[in-house]
């Protein structure tokens, strides 16, 4: 099956109000345009170069977001075009983000990464260090970041009670906030292998590659 008949069963086998994130990373850009033939126009990468070289490569109708851990000094490549930032995991990048925002006179939107996973390689803030963050004086005057909701993964195992407890423990911090004033829509958790159990749990945005790509080959990269 092509790349683009591959999304377009995926998409119809996924609820309506489900976002999905193509995510490209380490796939070429004809693979990118042969899924940009079904219509979908909506790309993840986890690095910045990848990201750039991509965006400047492929239509510019594309919404491209990025999903891996962001270093400060490489916020002002992706600043003048990025729709949607997952993995801010620190008060030091969301800074950094508002001052190339300001830069580029836009609103820059973003999602907390939080640290739901019991692996030390995953990035992301505690719970209590986002509600900290969200609750500062510093972060209320960062008047061009708008955070428009939370990201999170899962460990990575085969244990499906221990990845379901991990996002129903980011869910309900979603409620938790949405029920303090906050307007954080998007709730992005789930990947090929536990996008199922993540939608169950209320996440509205998926972040799918290989499922729809194939496997990746880590040589390109
Ligand atoms: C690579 C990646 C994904 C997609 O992973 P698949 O297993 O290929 O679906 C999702 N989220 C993040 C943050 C990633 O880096």
């Amino acid at each position: 099956m092509s790349v683009a008949a591959k999304i377009s069963e995926f998409k119809s086998c996924i609820p309506k109000h489900i976002s999905l994130i193509a995510v490209s990373k380490t796939q070429s850009i004809e693979k990118i345009m042969e899924a940009y033939a079904s219509e979908h126009k909506i790309f993840g990468e986890n690095k910045v170069q990848e990201l750039v070289s991509k965006y400047e490569q492929l239509p510019k109708d594309i919404e491209w977001h990025l999903i891996g851990h962001l270093q400060t000094n490489k916020v002002k490549y992706i600043a003048p075009f990025v729709t949607l930032i997952h993995s801010v995991d620190s008060f030091k990048l969301l800074q950094e983000i508002n001052k190339q925002a300001v830069k580029n006179n836009k609103i820059i939107n973003c999602l907390l990464q939080i640290y739901i996973a019991d692996e030390e390689t995953k990035f992301g803030f505690s719970i209590q260090e986002a509600e900290h963050v969200l609750s500062s004086k510093e972060f209320k005057e960062m008047n061009n970041i708008n955070i428009s909701g939370l990201m999170g993964m899962a460990t990575n195992t085969t244990n499906e009670n221990k990845i379901r407890t991990e996002f129903k423990s980011l869910k309900k911090f979603h409620d938790k906030l949405n029920n303090n004033g906050y307007k954080l829509n998007v709730l992005s958790m789930g990947m090929s292998s536990d996008y199922k159990i993540a939608i169950e749990e209320g996440s509205n945005m998926i972040r799918v590659g290989s499922l729809l790509f194939g496997e990746r080959n880590y040589s390109h990269n």
